[in-house]
C-alpha cells in the first residue's frame, strides 16, 4: 500500500481538485483527506480519523455509506453487461425499471424521464429541451432563462450561469446573457426589515413580474428554481413563496423547472419539493438522491405538455439531437433501482421528515439564545444556521473574519462533518436520511461546542 505521504506529494502534483484554491492546494497550504471507507452516517480515512458526515458527501450519500445491496447491484450489472448505450430506442433492463419507478413516484402530471449524469448536465439538458419547444411552437426568440441569486444549478457554461453565487461567474465571462437574474427568496436577509414575511413574498413575485415585463415576456422561456434554496444557503421558501411565483409565471407563459438534485427523494420529507411546496413543474430535475451518489446518474423528468410538444416536434423535424454516451448508464441505472427500493424499505422519508424537525428543534434549544445565531431554519434534514455579529439589528460579520468557515473547522475537530456554505456566515447540515435521534444528539452537541469555542 502506498504512503500517506507519498500520496499527498502525488496528489498535489497531479490531481485538480473541484471547487479549491489551487496555489494553496499546490503549496500544501490547505489541507486534505484521503477517505478510505463508510459506514451509516460515517467516513473514515487512512489517518484512522472517523467523522460524523452530517452532509452525505455533497448531500448525496442518502443512504449512508456502506450498502451492500447497492454495491451488489452494480458488481451483478457490471459482470453481466457493463456498458451498453441507449441511443436509437436501445436499454437495459435495468435503465427501463428505474424509468418506470422514477415516474411512479413523480407528481401525476409528468411524462418521461431523460436519464444523464450528474445535475449539471441534466440542467443542460432541460434548458436545451426548452428552446427546441419554444423553436418547435414558433417562437425562435422565448429563449432566456431567469433564475435566482444564491440559486444553484451546476458549473457548465449556462448552469454555471444559472447558478446565482459571484463565486462560479468571476473570471470565467459568465453568467451568459440568455440568464438574467431575479431576488433571492430569503426572508432573513431582507433589505427592508420591516416587511413581513407576506410582504416580502409579494415583493419577490413583484420584482419577478417587473423583469418579466422589462424584457419582455415573449422573450423568456423559463424560471429555474430548487423548492428551498440549497448550496445559496439552505433557505426554505417563505410561506406563499411558490404560490405566488407560479401564479406570475402561467399568467406570461413561462416554463418552471424545479431543479430537485437536492430535494429529490426525500430530503425535505416529501418524495420531492414539488410535492412539499405544491409546485407544477414542467421539468423536474434529479441527481444525487437517485443513487445515493453510489454510481453517477442524473435526470431530467419532463412533463406531459412538454413532452406532447416534443413528439410532435421530432414527425415534423426527425430524431432529436441530444444524447451522451453515458445516457442512461447500466452499472448507474442499477444503482438507482437498489437505492429507490432501500429508500421504501428503510421508510427513509418519514425519517427525513419527522428526524429533520427533531434535528431543528434541538438546535435551537442548545444555539437559540447564542448571541451570534441569529437564524436557525430548515426543513426535513436540510438546515442550518446563520451567524450574525449583532441579533438586534440584524448586522453580519466582515466576511473577511470568515466566521461560517471556523465554525465549520472547530465542528470537524469535534469529529463532525457540516459545512460552511460558500456565501455568508452559514453552517448547513445534511445529514444521510438515515440519521438516528442519537446520532443527531452528537451533531448537536458537537455544533454547541464548536460555535461557543469560535463565538
Ligand atoms: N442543482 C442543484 C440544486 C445542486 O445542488 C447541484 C449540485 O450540488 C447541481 C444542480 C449540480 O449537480 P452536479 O454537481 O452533479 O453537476
Amino acid at each position: 500500500m502506498l504512503r500517506n505521504d507519498q500520496l499527498d506529494a502525488w496528489d498535489r502534483e497531479n490531481f485538480f481538485h473541484p471547487s479549491t484554491h489551487l496555489a494553496q492546494h499546490a503549496r500544501g497550504e490547505s489541507p486534505n483527506r484521503i477517505v478510505t471507507g463508510g459506514s451509516g452516517v460515517f467516513i473514515e480515512d487512512r489517518d484512522g480519523t472517523k467523522l460524523l458526515d452530517a452532509f452525505a458527501g455533497l448531500y448525496c450519500v442518502n443512504v449512508g455509506y456502506g450498502r451492500t445491496e447497492i454495491a451488489e447491484a452494480i458488481a451483478e450489472q457490471a459482470k453481466e453487461l457493463a456498458y451498453y448505450h441507449a441511443y436509437v430506442g436501445h436499454g437495459t433492463e435495468a435503465a427501463i425499471t428505474l424509468a418506470k419507478m422514477v415516474l411512479d413516484r413523480a407528481p401525476d402530471h409528468m411524462s418521461k424521464v431523460y436519464f444523464g449524469l450528474g445535475g449539471s448536465d441534466a440542467n443542460e439538458t432541460n434548458i436545451k429541451l426548452i428552446w427546441y419547444y419554444n423553436n418547435i411552437l414558433g417562437r425562435p426568440e422565448k429563449k432566456k432563462i431567469i433564475s435566482r441569486w444564491r440559486g444553484y444549478h451546476g458549473s457548465g457554461l449556462m448552469t454555471g450561469s444559472l447558478t446565482g453565487l459571484e463565486l462560479f461567474h468571476k473570471k470565467f465571462d459568465l453568467p451568459l446573457d440568455t440568464v438574467l437574474h431575479t431576488v433571492a427568496p430569503d426572508y432573513f436577509r431582507r433589505e427592508d426589515l420591516s416587511m413581513s414575511e407576506a410582504d416580502f413574498v409579494a415583493y419577490c413575485a413583484a420584482e419577478l413580474e417587473a423583469l418579466i415585463e422589462r424584457e419582455g415576456a415573449d422573450t423568456i422561456a423559463a424560471f429555474i428554481g430548487e423548492p428551498a434554496l440549497g448550496t445559496g444557503g439552505i433557505v426554505p421558501p417563505p410561506a406563499g413563496y411558490w404560490e405566488a411565483i407560479q401564479k406570475v409565471l402561467k399568467k406570461y407563459d413561462i416554463l418552471l423547472i424545479a431543479d430537485e438534485v437536492v430535494s429529490g427523494f426525500g430530503r425535505l420529507g416529501s418524495m420531492f419539493g414539488s410535492d412539499h411546496y405544491q409546485m407544477e413543474p414542467d421539468f423536474i430535475t434529479i441527481a444525487k438522491g437517485l443513487t445515493s451518489a453510489y454510481a453517477p446518474l442524473s435526470g431530467s423528468i419532463v412533463s406531459k405538455k412538454v413532452w406532447k410538444v416534443l413528439e410532435d416536434g421530432t414527425d415534423e423535424f426527425g430524431p432529436i439531437g441530444h444524447g451522451w454516451t453515458y445516457s442512461a448508464h447500466p452499472i448507474g441505472a442499477a444503482a438507482g433501482v437498489a437505492n429507490l427500493e432501500l429508500i421504501d424499505k428503510l421508510n427513509l422519508i418519514e425519517n427525513a421528515g419527522t428526524t429533520g424537525a427533531y434535528f431543528k428543534e434541538a438546535l435551537k434549544a442548545e444555539l437559540g439564545s447564542h448571541a451570534n445565531v441569529g437564524d436557525i431554519r430548515g426543513e426535513g434534514l436540510l438546515c442550518a444556521i446563520e451567524f450574525v455579529e449583532d441579533k438586534d439589528s440584524r448586522t453580519f460579520f466582515d466576511p473577511a473574519r470568515k466566521t461560517g468557515p471556523q465554525v465549520a473547522g472547530a465542528l470537524l475537530k469535534e469529529g463532525v462533518i457540516g459545512r460552511a456554505m460558500p456565501q455568508g456566515d452559514i453552517l448547513g447540515f445534511a445529514p444521510p436520511l438515515c440519521i438516528t435521534r442519537s446520532e443527531i444528539d452528537k451533531v448537536v452537541t458537537a455544533t454547541g461546542k464548536a460555535v461557543r469555542s469560535v463565538l
